[in-house]
């Protein structure tokens, strides 16, 4: 059986994030980009996550921290635009964590993404 993709699509992760990961396909929306960014996280994938980061905000070292979380499930809440057609849109989520052994908590943010040459770029977000 194939693996489940850790993005909770409920797809496998052949038939979900991989193509993305592996550069073999552009994700077509914000909330698949917003998917594949949280399976980088989870599987620590630096390179790709500085490839999808807006050059106007992506941190010099997007690998810095990356090792701390323990990513435990993604959340999507809701999406505006963002969509094959459009240029911009954000996608609300909520990323459940553990912090070390014990401590849970959860990321709760509503991100923002453009398109740049036809690829989805994340930008920034607003934590609520
Ligand atoms: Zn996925």
């Amino acid at each position: 059986m194939a693996a489940a993709c850790p993005c909770g699509s409920g797809a496998s992760f052949a038939g979900c994030c991989r193509p993305y990961l592996r550069g073999e396909a552009d994700a077509p929306t914000a909330e698949a980009l917003m998917r594949s960014r949280y399976t980088a996280f989870v599987r620590r994938d630096a390179a790709y996550l500085a490839s999808t980061w807006h050059a106007s905000t992506r941190p010099l070292d997007v690998a810095e921290g990356l090792d701390e979380a323990e990513w435990r499930g993604l959340e999507i809440l809701g999406t505006t635009d963002g969509l094959e057609g459009d240029d911009a849109g954000t996608v609300t989520f909520v990323a459940h964590h553990a912090t070390g052994a014990i401590s849970m908590g959860q990321h709760r943010e509503t991100s923002r993404f453009v398109r740049v040459d036809g690829r989805w770029q994340y930008v920034d977000g607003d934590l609520s």
